[in-house]
């Protein structure tokens, strides 16, 4: 019988989650959906000395403001509730002492001081040391001690880890479903720590009693976890839960847009992009994290970005809804290599989408930020729509809409310097003239006038456009300057044009 596809994503709440954690989350989420499964969020919140408060919230908000939703969870409950680990201390005990019951674990009662010792001893030979099969019949443990004097010890309530007891030098082997068969021997691992006498597990054990419990179908988890997959498989093995393993998938790292390097929550806005989904404040710092969000991406954007990232359809199509995203997606098309984030197609994303909403979408987004006005809507949806083909960003139209609300004070330098010329105070004062004797102000009308005034003066386009333009918005580029004048109507477009003398002085960088 084919297993429900049963998913999670399993954050520590160490901070927010960046990009790379929200993909994570964003790919177990389609693969749960494109499969009728469930997709699960668990906290893994058993190292409380790396808590920060906050950010659960925070990976929940981001998650949502991408559009998708976990079906269980810490915050909507579930049948395995509870989902946060530090809730569920009291379940993994028993698994603990099960493993050292059947000789898969043992009682390690070394100090930190004395294993943190040894491995010093060892560097300054340029070697490595682990706690492991080769080393752990040196050291104080229930391998090395007898029965009685390791009951001696854990009646005298002294500390200790329960280690796992990597078994010797067995080939253990991950069928990842990205990178293929993976083979490591067990001669390599160490033997981790699985808990600790404060009662805590460590991510090791509570995460794969939980994916068991849980009755997790699929881990679909960072690539820096494969290295943990080996001992996740003999965890499985030694606890009798093989039939019921998950399958692995590990997901490709994402690098700095140079592809130097893992993309990492350090690096914050210093690469000139944000890293995380929302604003963040550090709260113990105060340090604020641009977001995604704030810097005005759409979150349909923003999920393209990010389903594009270490995963294609394989076809030329670039823009996918959510509901596209589902049916397309599969975890043969993710890349087994690092996907390198580049800014230019995050932002070439943003103004695809722009280019979708309609004026009326983008009025409900802007109007509170237009300046005090006696423009109308569809006026301004007008502005609207003139403005959006040279916008990345919805505030791009409000930036660059000025000239509707207020007539050019100043006017770009560059453009005066090499397109105002002695005659252009004549042209403008001619058209000015020509306008004038309109009655009918639309778009269409003057841009025959224009015409006829061009022909009749056998002037080049060249040697009026630019005056006009200047003129009219200040600017030496901009959307089509006669759709711009209906905007703003007769009256004052001729005033504006009244300013010859002023254009001079008034320049503008
Ligand atoms: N708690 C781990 C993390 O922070 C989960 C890794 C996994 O998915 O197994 O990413």
């Amino acid at each position: 019988m084919q297993r429900k596809v049963r998913v999670r994503y399993a954050p520590s709440p160490t901070g927010p989650q960046h990009i790379g954690g929200i993909r994570t989350a964003l790919y177990n989420y389609l693969f749960a959906k494109k499969h009728g499964g469930d997709f699960i969020l668990r906290i893994e919140d058993t190292d409380q000395g790396r808590y920060v408060p906050g950010a659960e919230q925070y990976l929940i908000d981001s998650v949502n403001w991408c559009g998708f939703e976990f079906n269980e969870g810490v915050h909507i409950g579930g049948p395995h509730a509870p989902y946060r680990q530090s809730e569920r201390k009291h379940i993994y005990k028993q698994y603990a002492d099960q493993l050292i019951a059947s000789g898969n674990a043992y009682y390690a009662f070394d100090s930190n001081e004395v294993v943190e010792a040894k491995r010093k001893e060892a560097e300054a030979e340029k070697k490595n040391w682990q706690y492991d099969q080769f080393t752990r019949m040196r050291m104080c443990n229930s391998l090395t001690l007898t029965d009685t004097e390791t009951a001696q010890k854990l009646s005298e309530n002294s500390s200790y880890a329960i280690r796992f007891k990597t078994p010797i030098a067995e080939d253990v082997v991950i069928n990842d479903l990205i990178r293929g068969r993976v083979v490591v021997n067990s001669k390599q691992l160490d033997d981790k720590v699985l808990f600790k006498s404060d009662g805590m597990p460590t991510y090791h054990l509570a995460n794969v009693v939980d994916d068991y419990l849980m009755q997790i179908s699929h881990v679909i988890r960072g690539e820096e976890w494969l290295p943990s997959a080996p001992l996740h498989v003999l965890l499985y093995k030694a606890l009798g839960w093989e039939d019921a393993m998950p399958e692995f998938a590990h997901l490709p790292l994402l690098l700095k847009p140079d592809g130097n390097g893992k993309l990492s929550k350090r690096d914050g806005d210093r690469l000139g992009f944000p890293v995380f989904p929302l604003n963040w404040t550090d709260p113990k710092t105060g340090e604020e994290s641009s977001g995604y969000r704030e810097a005005g991406y759409f979150p349909d954007a923003f999920l393209n970005i990010l389903a594009f990232l270490g995963w294609n359809p394989g076809t030329e199509q670039e823009l996918f809804s959510m509901d596209e995203l589902v049916q397309a997606f599969s975890l043969d098309k993710v890349s087994k290599s690092g996907a390198k984030f580049s800014l230019d197609k995050a932002r070439w994303f943003n103004q695809q989408y722009l280019q979708k909403k309609s004026a009326s979408q983008l009025l409900a987004l802007l109007k509170a930020q237009f300046p005090s006005n006696d423009l109308s809507d569809a006026q301004l949806e007008k502005i609207i729509d003139l403005l959006k083909p040279r916008s990345v960003f919805a505030k791009d139209i409000l930036s660059a809409s000025d000239y509707f609300f207020t007539a050019p004070s100043l006017y770009d330098t560059k453009t005066v310097e090499k397109k105002w010329k002695e005659n252009s105070p004549q042209i403008v004062q001619e058209l000015q003239e020509v306008f004038a004797a309109e009655s009918d102000f639309s778009a269409a009308n003057l841009e025959a006038t224009f015409k006829a005034y061009l022909e009749e003066k056998q002037l080049g386009f060249g040697a009026a456009m630019p005056p006009l333009r200047l003129m009219i918005t200040g600017f030496g580029e901009g959307p089509s300057l006669f759709d711009v004048m209906e905007i703003l109507g007769k009256e004052e477009c001729l005033e504006r044009m009244e300013k010859v003398e002023a254009i001079k002085i008034a320049t503008k960088n």
